[in-house]
């Protein structure tokens, strides 16, 4: 079984890859020389996912994939939001990115802090089927920056410490062990500041290795998901 990834992101293939494990082969769009991509301009990231996979599914006859995702924060009305990459500028570092928004959530406590990361993944199938998925991950916005794992936004994005202690119990750790190591994250969160009391003991996606945060993050949830679907409607790649 064989699908066509509709991205130029390296890290993506190999996301998703290990999400996927060995039941279906993902080959980049790149690799059938198709270099260029859509402008992505829908409206939410189910629109921009299709838009994507739609452009290389007119180049090739393989089934293929394709995903957007990004940062959703209630007190700024939904943004980043489809725009997360384009905030403030696609070049833009994101550390000065997570600052911009610290800076636009003064004032907000608790949940008001509330927030999602949010993955819509798409799979046209070889016939023009369209199976599609959508995961999120719930958490809220810190008061700084925490972790150097991940990409993104993910040092400015906490979980509660139960999610993080079973995004580790998943991953294969004892549940004491997960807890007890959860706790420990979120407290240091406290020292630095990352979080406050309102946020006590929440992890940021950062502070998570990989394969953990895959366990429950909205673009593991998803991609789990279609898998599922792909698997049972019966890909006939070449
Ligand atoms: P896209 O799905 O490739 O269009 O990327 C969307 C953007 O959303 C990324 O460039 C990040 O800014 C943000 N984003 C999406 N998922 C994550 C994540 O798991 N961690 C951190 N940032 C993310």
């Amino acid at each position: 079984m064989k699908v066509v990834l509709a991205s130029g992101n390296k890290n993506k293939l190999r996301e998703i890859g290990e999400i996927w494990g060995d039941s279906v082969e993902i080959i980049s769009q790149a690799s059938l020389g198709i270099e260029d991509g859509p402008e992505e301009n829908g409206e939410d990231f189910r629109d921009n996912a299709l838009i994507k996979a739609r452009f290389v599914k007119e180049r090739t006859d393989l089934p293929v994939i394709a995903d957007d995702s990004g940062l959703v924060i209630d007190a700024l009305g939904g943004e980043p939001g489809v725009h997360s990459a384009r905030f403030l500028g696609e070049d833009t570092p994101y550390d000065v990115k997570m600052k911009e928004i610290i800076s636009r959530m003064s004032g907000k406590t608790g949940v008001y802090r509330s927030a999602r990361f949010v993955c819509s993944a798409v799979c046209i199938m070889d016939d023009g089927t369209v199976l599609e998925r959508t995961g999120t991950i719930n958490g809220c916005i810190g008061y700084g920056m925490a972790g150097s794992n991940g990409f993104g936004y993910d040092p400015l994005f906490f979980i509660d410490p139960f999610d993080a202690a079973r995004a580790f119990e998943i991953s294969g750790m004892a549940r004491d062990e997960a807890e007890r190591l959860a706790l420990r994250l979120g407290e240091e969160n406290l020292v630095t500041g990352a979080v406050r009391a309102d946020l006590k003991e929440y992890v940021s996606t950062a502070q998570l290795p990989p394969d953990v945060k895959d366990a429950v993050s909205h673009r593991g949830r998803a991609f789990r998901s279609l898998l599922r679907d792909i698997l049972a409607a019966g890909v006939r790649g070449s």
